[in-house]
């Protein structure tokens, strides 16, 4: 498996840059998990969208989803339809945008299998329903928080994970139990608990440089790294 992280900042881009978004590639085949703002642009360097197998959304909050609704046009054009995933109970009008031929919009089924991998899903805590993800191809294993703060269950679904991508979008000093993110501390955190082998900060805050909150996670995990556009993850 290899993950291509396309955009990682939350809830805003910086500039010139993207949201959530990340190429999977796995045996010359590729999912996109997230579609945020700025995605689109970049994942066409990557990877013909027309030759995906399929896109896989944590939620539907714009920084998640929003390019979706240009890709929607590419994928006319060429007369594709892409099967998108999006948790079940999700009845926002966002959802309503993507009903059109270029999109197949499936709830998860409790399994997923996509790219030869295995998918697993956990509703996790955010204000929208979201969806952490774990993929594995039965050696390796990925597992993407989604939009979070903590979450019963979670490091148990994270466990052993040989990457753990996680949503670290606060400074210690700014977070509370009723924000929509975990901090950068939470996320260590939980890569502690789950014993995941690798920390990938992301939904990077604008307004703070990632050493910052790099900092704080490696107190408690400290091989955390924190995640930038153009970075590969091999596993
Ligand atoms: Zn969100």
């Amino acid at each position: 498996m290899k993950l291509h992280v396309i955009g990682c900042h939350g809830p805003y881009p910086v500039a010139g840059g993207a949201t959530s978004g990340y190429l999977l590639e796995h045996e010359g085949r590729a999912l996109l998990m997230d579609c945020g703002a700025g995605v689109m642009g970049r994942l066409m360097r990557l990877w013909d969208p027309a030759a995906l197998e399929g896109v896989l959304l944590s939620h539907l909050h714009f920084d998640h989803a929003s390019d979706l609704l240009v890709m929607r046009y590419y994928l006319e054009i060429v007369g594709k339809t892409l099967p998108v995933y999006v948790p079940a109970e999700d009845e926002s009008p966002f959802r309503a945008l993507l009903s059109a031929p270029a999109f197949d919009v499936r709830p998860y089924p409790e399994k997923l299998s996509i790219l030869g991998l295995q998918v697993t899903t956990l509703p996790v805590r955010h204000p929208v329903p979201c969806r952490a993800l774990r993929l594995t191809d039965g050696e390796k294993t990925l597992v993407f928080t989604g939009d979070t703060n903590t979450c019963p269950g979670l490091a148990a679904f994270a466990r052993d994970a040989d990457a753990l991508l996680s949503d670290a979008a606060f400074l210690e000093a700014e977070w509370t139990e009723q924000k929509p993110h975990l901090s950068a501390s939470g996320a260590a955190e939980l890569a502690r608990e789950a014993g995941a082998k690798a920390l990938y900060l992301t939904h990077l805050p604008v307004r703070h440089e990632p050493e910052s909150l790099l900092r704080e996670a490696r107190k408690i995990f400290p091989q955390a790294q924190a995640v930038h556009p153009g970075m590969v993850i091999a596993l």
